[in-house]
């Protein structure tokens, strides 16, 4: 049976990733968003089970130990994972899965699954995404330098990405990101056991 297709997207805090998402599972509801964990507090309008599912760092050490992430990172003074058993049954049962995780953990999946396509999404420039971290209005001058750092070094791992993707305005984005999913889904490997005679 053929297996779903996972698609990690990447991309600096504040590049409008989440909306970009939001954008591209309204055009493909068939596609499972893996929700992660975190210890991060949530921000106004985040829904517990629907952003993150906000856990303590007690009990994100907990799953930890019991080797209950596919991958997980510290990111800014938080932790961040994402559950195995969930991403496993989804791919096993044919749904495309995307994951919306920071560099690291980007890099652990890879590692984990290679069969996995990754999608890094990047800002017109650093000057809009520094006045996007602020219009948002929900982190500290401190929280949003920091952020701004981050984003400079996870900058150079672009290049062990698949894609790219310019959040110039959030359709071309969802646009662009819809039609990685579709090129993934068209590959010879994944598609060549249902053609007769070769
Ligand atoms: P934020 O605090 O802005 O929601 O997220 C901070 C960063 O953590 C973002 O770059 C986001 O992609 C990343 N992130 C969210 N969930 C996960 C996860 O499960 N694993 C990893 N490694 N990063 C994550």
């Amino acid at each position: 049976m053929r297996k779903g297709t996972l698609l990690v997207l990447s991309g600096s805090s504040g590049v409008g990733k989440s909306t970009v998402i939001a954008q591209v599972l309204e055009h493909r509801p068939d596609v499972y968003f893996s929700v992660s964990c975190t210890t991060r507090p949530p921000r106004p309008g985040e829904v517990d089970g629907v952003n993150y599912y906000f856990i303590s760092r007690e009990e994100f050490q907990g799953r930890i130990d019991r080797g209950e992430f596919l991958e997980y990172a510290e990111y800014v003074g938080n932790y961040y994972g994402t559950s195995m058993t969930v991403i496993r049954e989804k791919l096993e049962k044919g749904v495309d899965v995307l994951l919306d995780i920071e560099v690291q953990g980007a890099a652990k999946v890879r590692e984990k699954l290679p069969e996995a396509a990754s999608v890094f999404i990047v800002p017109p420039s650093f000057e809009e995404l520094a006045n996007r971290l602020r219009g948002r209005g929900t982190d500290s001058e401190e929280k949003i330098r920091q952020r701004l750092d981050t984003a400079r070094r996870e900058a150079k791992e672009i290049k062990y990405y698949d894609y790219i993707v310019v959040n110039d305005t959030v359709e071309h984005a969802a646009q662009e990101v819809l039609a990685i999913l579709t090129a993934q889904d068209c590959r010879t490997q994944r598609r060549i056991d249902q053609i007769e005679g070769v």
